[in-house]
């Protein structure tokens, strides 16, 4: 079902999402067939971004400019269809591939490492990048800074990749460290974009390696903390587990409830609504009890229809 703009009631002042990858991904998508696209604006993580062969990898940006153009991989990432000869040829060579880049992929990597390279922002070349997939929202990395996640672990502290891919997040994770966080300046329009927009959607993310790292950017949480919009967030936990990756592991580990009402604590300076699945409706009470209001509708974003449903109840919900 198309939910047309008309029908939800498009706000004036656009809609901003503070995104991760694959959860974010797939609710944008949704998002994008309620409204016009082009009034949606995205401030990603760029965390998870690192260096591969020489080559800037942003695995959040990627993931989110490949669903909005329809091309995601299976997974959720990557593109789909994409082949991995380069990938198996690196192999043959001896030369590193735990991280799988396709072959399609690989050009998005060269394309952008060789824009940064001629002195290209994160956020300009990202622009390039969006505008060449067909994407009509803005897409913007949350700082054009370097800003790694590192990973406390078991294991000692980790580069996320070496943690999230190459050892699969099996390690359990004390403390995570945003090295970068107290010299990375917004990108611009990072601020306004949270400031001026009528919406702001916390994307069903992970709260402590996609969503942290945005607003661990000096002034990104005291502008959503300050911002006159209406502010909601999505629980990325389900029934007291996460959808996929490591967020129920982290919310452990790190100390805090595992449960959507874990995750809204962890928001609730920052947004007025929380958005947790139908599953955990007796939670509601729980997080009124944070002093947001709560509202359970479904939020499993199985397919294409369900991610357009979820959009729409959660601009439902926002809005109510
Ligand atoms: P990553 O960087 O690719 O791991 O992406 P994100 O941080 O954006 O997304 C991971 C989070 O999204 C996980 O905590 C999942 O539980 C959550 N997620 C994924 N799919 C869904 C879904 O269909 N519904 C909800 N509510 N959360 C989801």
């Amino acid at each position: 079902m198309r939910v047309r703009a008309t029908s939800i009631g498009e706000p004036a002042g656009g809609i901003t999402v503070l995104a991760g990858g694959v959860g974010a991904a797939r609710f944008l998508a949704g998002l994008a067939t309620c409204v016009d696209p082009a009034s949606i604006t995205i401030i990603c993580n760029v965390g998870d971004d690192f260096e591969w062969h020489g080559l800037h990898v942003a695995p959040d940006i990627d993931t989110v400019i490949y669903t909005l153009a329809g091309l995601e991989g299976e997974g959720g990432w990557g593109l789909r269809d994409d082949s991995n000869v380069a990938l198996g040829a690196l192999g043959e060579l001896g030369g590193e591939s735990w991280f799988g880049i396709g072959d399609r992929d690989l050009a998005t990597h060269l394309h952008r490492t060789r824009m940064l390279r001629e002195g290209m922002t994160l956020a300009d070349a990202t622009a390039v990048l969006a505008t060449a997939r067909g994407v009509r929202s803005a897409v913007i990395p949350v700082t054009n800074d370097p800003h790694p996640t590192v990973v406390v672990t078991d294991a000692g502290e980790l580069p996320f990749q070496v943690y999230f891919v190459q050892r699969r997040a099996s390690d359990a994770v004390h403390e995570i460290r945003l090295p970068g966080a107290a010299e990375a300046r917004p990108a611009p329009g990072v601020i306004d974009a949270i400031h001026d927009a009528e919406l702001v959607i916390v994307a069903p993310s992970n709260p402590f390696v996609s969503i942290e790292p945005i607003l661990a950017v000096p002034g990104v949480r005291d502008a959503l903390a300050r911002s006159p919009a209406r502010r909601v967030a999505v629980s990325p936990i389900i029934g007291g587990a996460a959808v996929k990756g490591p967020a129920a592991d982290m919310l452990r580990t790190l100390g805090h409830e595992v449960s959507a009402p874990g995750v809204a604590a962890l928001y609730r300076d920052l947004i007025d609504c929380f958005v947790l699945d139908a599953v955990d409706a007796s939670l509601v009470p729980a997080v009124e009890a944070l002093g947001l209001r709560a509202v359970a509708v479904d939020t499993m974003m199985t397919d294409p229809p369900a991610r357009a449903r979820v959009a729409a109840a959660v601009l439902q919900a926002a809005r109510a």
